[in-house]
């Protein structure tokens, strides 16, 4: 089909113009405006597809080769390619493209066709882009004339100066009905364009006239930088319009892609891994003036699906580097639905998704004013989880001193925590709400469990517990846990104290941690005398069947060591027994501590820290015990 095309329409740009195009356009810097990329070795570069859903990069390009090609879904081409999937140009418009980049003048043959049926669409997008761009100039130039003096104010009330409305290209449109669109016709554009467009629209009379008039204006950009659209402001008390009104949809322009600051943002973004998102035009300058670069604002519409597809190429969002989410609100109830939408709209945020909720109920703009640009950095260090914010919003709503209202606030939280893709997250949030809400672990548990299994979580369940199973011996930790247990039944004087005193939450597995269990229930190491009678009492004393046969086989199994157990045989295992849990730990401290805002939990943060510390500590010691004598 792309070969077809090609023959089709190379007729109506020359042959050598093409090639002359593909031999000056480097692919990578192409596919890199839209693509993250980064090396894949071998001169070759990968990145996440921008053509179907994934979440490690098989995405590949070839320099040297001119070409990329995607494994996971088969896409692929030259640079001309790219441009038509991507921003579903034509052959046409992708060479035209690449050739005003390069500075190539295109040379057109005409068709030996009598009918040049396709001539007026043939280069649209460069021609709406063209027409942007001149629109760019002109409302630009307005802006220091006399007449947009509201229009300067508005932006040095807020904060800006002249340089920053320049660096936003900002301007003034004029308070006349067709001035624009004049200025546009004599530059060659025809009246079909500017309507397409959405610069100009006909009156009631069948003129056409300028769609915006008496507004502050922003240019709008795709990522690539080509202005697409413009968002305008009211400045007048008699303007009966909208505060805001933006370009209607366009053959260019889908606000439902829409990032506002994309283009300026997007190597921060992806340098940083983290956009934060913003509501207005003002938002996204104040924090970018602010040292916030990496902040966008959608246009006219709230954040969406589409949305997220854009930022998740700029953010490289992989396994090896996860990308964050900033949202800020105001703290308005308009904000928080939101936010809460956004739990719903896309679960492979979930975890990634932050908070900003401004103090005082101030946007960044806002806050740049009365308190500088610090505290705007510190509006987005003090984000939370979203998974926080909406437990907690949720919370809210209910009277927590009574019984029917902690019960009721868990109903309405256990299918948010329910949600959580991230399943090794969830006992975490288990915790975390049983003690917002005052309440036992327990019912909470039962909770969240109802509610993935009535689809709340939607997902494949947990896999079931290898209760029956024989326990994989294969895993050091294992392995070590069972020779713990082993020294336990087989040798309970010389295991004694040093056994007791590790308890069963240190082992891993779920049939050893059953018979760690059931051993404390039998009366414990150092009170045991050993034999036939005490390895029966711990068998009574085990609930879990699998427990009870594995008692039976530890029992006789020859311990790994030759030659005679020693204490000092027993000190090593115990250590290597705990070592394992313990460097678990640290890495869920390590997390939490990740996790959590040092400005605004100061006194959990060094609290964490110190507990982290101790932990590290402790490690230390274990791991010198444990090379103790092996
Ligand atoms: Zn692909």
């Amino acid at each position: 089909m792309y070969a077809e095309e090609v023959a089709d329409m190379a007729g109506r740009i020359r042959d050598e113009d093409i090639a002359l195009v593909r031999e000056r356009t480097s692919i990578a810097d192409i596919i890199s405006e839209t693509v993250t990329l980064r090396s894949a070795g071998g001169g070759n570069l990968k990145g996440l597809c921008p053509f179907h859903d994934e979440k490690s990069p098989s995405f590949n390009v070839s320099p040297a080769r001119n070409v990329w090609y995607c494994f996971g879904c088969g896409a692929g081409g030259d640079a001309i390619k790219f441009l038509m999937d991507s921003d579903h140009l034509s052959f046409v418009e992708a060479v035209e493209r690449l050739a005003a980049r390069a500075g190539i003048q295109l040379r057109y043959v005409e068709s030996d066709s009598s009918a040049p049926r396709s001539r007026p669409q043939q280069g649209q997008r460069q021609r709406l882009v063209a027409a942007h761009a001149a629109a760019v100039e002109f409302y630009r130039s307005q802006l220091t004339t006399a007449p947009a003096r509201p229009a300067r104010e508005f932006l040095a009330a807020r904060g800006f100066d002249r340089a920053a409305a320049e660096r936003y290209a900002c301007g003034f449109a004029p308070d006349a009905w067709d001035q624009l669109t004049k200025h546009l016709r004599q530059r060659g554009f025809t009246a079909d364009e500017l309507v397409t467009a959405g610069l100009s629209r006909p009156s009631r009379s069948g003129t056409l006239i300028d769609r915006f008039r008496r507004r502050l204006m922003w240019p709008i950009r795709d990522i690539t930088g080509d202005v697409i659209g413009f968002g305008a402001r009211k400045l007048f008390d008699d303007d009966d319009g909208p505060k805001y009104l933006n370009t209607p949809e366009t053959p260019i322009y889908k606000k439902s892609h829409v990032l506002y600051g994309i283009d300026q943002a997007k190597r921060e973004i992806a340098k940083q891994g983290k956009v934060v998102v913003v509501e207005g035009y003002t938002d996204v300058m104040a924090c970018h003036l602010a040292d916030v670069p990496t902040a966008v604002a959608t246009c006219g519409t709230a954040f969406g699906a589409d949305h997220i597809s854009v930022l998740r190429r700029v953010l490289f969002d992989s396994d090896e580097r996860a990308g964050e989410i900033i949202f800020t609100f105001d703290g308005d109830a308009a904000g928080q639905k939101a936010a809460l939408r956004a739990f719903d709209d896309d679960q492979r945020f979930v975890g990634r998704t932050f908070i900003a909720v401004s103090p005082d109920n101030m946007d960044p703009c806002e806050l740049r004013l009365a308190k500088g640009d610090l505290a705007v950095r510190d509006l987005v260090a003090r984000r939370e989880p979203l998974v926080d914010f909406a437990l907690r919003h949720v919370i809210s709503r209910f009277d927590l001193d009574t019984v029917d209202g902690r019960v009721e606030a868990m109903r309405r939280a256990a299918p948010l925590v329910a949600k959580i893709k991230d399943r090794e997250k969830r006992p975490e949030y288990v915790r975390k709400l049983a003690g917002d809400l005052g309440m036992e672990i327990e019912p909470v548990q039962r909770a969240v469990q109802a509610a993935l299994s009535t689809g709340a979580g939607r997902e494949a369940p947990a896999p079931a517990t290898r209760s029956a199973a024989q326990p994989a011996v294969d895993s050091p930790q294992s392995m070590v846990e069972r020779e713990a247990l082993k020294l336990a039944l087989q040798q309970p004087v010389l295991a004694g104290p040093m056994f007791d005193a590790v308890e069963a939450a240190e082992y891993r597995h779920p049939v050893h941690v059953a018979v760690r269990e059931a051993i404390a229930a039998a009366g414990g190491v150092a009170a045991a005398t050993g034999g036939a009678v005490w390895i029966e009492s711990v068998r009574d004393a085990c609930t879990d069947l699998a427990g009870q046969a594995l008692v039976a086989e530890l029992a006789v199994e020859p311990l790994r060591i030759d030659g005679e157990p020693d204490p000092r045989y027993v000190s090593v295992t115990m250590a290597r027994l705990q070592w394992g849990s313990v460097t678990g730990r640290i890495k869920d401290l390590k997390s939490r501590i990740q996790r959590i805002n040092p400005v605004s939990n100061k006194d959990e943060y060094f609290a964490l820290f110190g507990e982290l510390l101790s932990l590290e500590q402790h490690a230390r010691a274990l791991r010198e015990q444990a090379a103790g004598g092996l």
